[in-house]
């Protein structure tokens, strides 16, 4: 019934798992599912990370963290944003997750939780060392040493940070936040350290340290330099309807996209409802000033251009130069997969393949290739 569907292939999944923890072997190797595992379904994707030999987690959220602990009873599950508020506190330890403490207010409610429960609480702290973003500054988190070596209130497992120009190997700030990073770890003796993504493990093994938290890459969602990931992510769609126009006819919305010759369209079931994106949108419309291009389907061997605007259920793709007995309605166009690459359409739409991946809609009919 539906008008795509997601193959989501679990081989291809424990194989990116596999190579990632290899690339890193002095390292043990976390898997990030936040956001429903990248829009792929932790359902899916928790077991069979399992069953690859992953035994910790990160997610962003703590209602994540509940469903990745139904699937896991033994894992270590990393909560990355921290307790939000006063009142979570005892959710954590009842699930037994690992809050990543961000702030000095995390660090007293966790503190204080801990002393009236009678023992230190586990906990790990996360240091900005030049992102702006979440954590602690490194004066914060080094007099935080001092104290907790004293009052010793809080079990702090890991220290992690995150690289913001990890996917930029020449970049000056990956040495720089390594840098930050070590005098962390001097004020941590023997905890547990973490600072590479996908693409920090990549940066050498002076970035690996105890434990890698790669996401997308897991996923296939990124090209890495020398290091081979499976695509796991397959979408198509349906064609709904064939239709021959003339030059000088109009397509889609704002009629803006006027045919320069004769045409046989294609018209598809999916659209920015299903997290198609609409700056996708093809040739002749006003929305491509940075990027001329629009995106492509695949299509019996051939690459298919958008035409026009995408709308909400329904895309259009110029299959004319196609022969004409060979395309057909209720044929499926792929959009993902092995031969229109996540990062293809995510540069024809001006973003990148983790926010595609994240927004993937809920309309697709899933299929999951290979067992758990
Ligand atoms: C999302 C996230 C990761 C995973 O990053 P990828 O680039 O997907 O590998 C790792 N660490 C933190 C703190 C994150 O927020």
């Amino acid at each position: 019934m539906a008008g795509g569907e997601l193959v989501i292939n679990l081989e291809a999944l424990q194989s990116n798992y596999r190579r990632l923890a290899e690339a890193a072997p002095t390292a043990a190797t976390a898997a990030v599912v936040k956001a429903d595992a990248y829009g792929l379904g932790v359902d899916v994707v928790v077991p069979a990370l399992l069953s690859a030999g992953c035994d910790t987690f990160f997610v962003a959220m703590l209602h994540e963290a509940l469903a990745v602990r139904a699937l896991a009873p033994e894992a270590r599950i990393f909560v990355l944003n921290g307790l939000f508020g006063n009142d979570t506190a005892q959710t954590f330890v009842e699930a037994q997750l690992i809050p990543v403490l961000n702030t000095a207010r995390d660090v007293a409610v966790w503190e204080a939780h801990g002393r009236a429960g009678g023992e230190p609480l586990p906990c790990a702290l996360h240091v900005d060392t030049g992102m702006n973003r979440l954590g602690m500054n490194l004066e914060q988190a080094v007099a935080l040493a001092r104290e907790n070596a004293l009052t010793r209130a809080l079990n702090i497992v890991l220290v992690m940070s995150h690289l913001a120009c990890a996917d930029l190997p020449e970049h000056p700030h990956n040495a720089h936040q390594a840098k930050c990073f070590a005098l962390l770890r001097d004020a941590f003796p023997g905890v547990e350290a973490s600072l590479a993504n996908t693409s920090g493990i990549l940066l050498g093994q002076a970035y690996h340290l105890s434990l890698t938290r790669p996401g997308i890459g897991l996923y296939g969602g990124v090209v890495l330099p020398g290091l081979v990931l499976e695509p796991v992510v397959t979408l198509t769609a349906r064609i709904l309807q064939l239709r021959d126009a003339a030059a000088g006819e109009a397509v889609s919305y704002g009629a803006a996209t006027r045919l320069r010759r004769y045409s046989r369209l294609a018209v598809v079931a999916i659209g920015y409802a299903d997290g198609f994106p609409r700056a996708s949108s093809g040739s002749g419309v006003p929305l491509r000033e940075l990027q001329p291009i629009g995106g492509y389907g695949f299509l019996h061997g051939h690459a298919v251009p958008i035409l026009g605007r995408v709308t909400m259920d329904l895309t259009i793709f110029d299959v004319t130069d196609l022969a004409a007995d060979l395309v057909r309605e209720n044929d499926m166009i792929e959009l993902i997969g092995p031969n229109i690459r996540l990062g293809d359409l995510a540069e024809a739409s001006g973003t990148i393949g983790y926010e595609i991946l994240t927004r993937l809609g809920r309309r697709f009919h899933r299929r999951v290739l290979g067992a758990v």
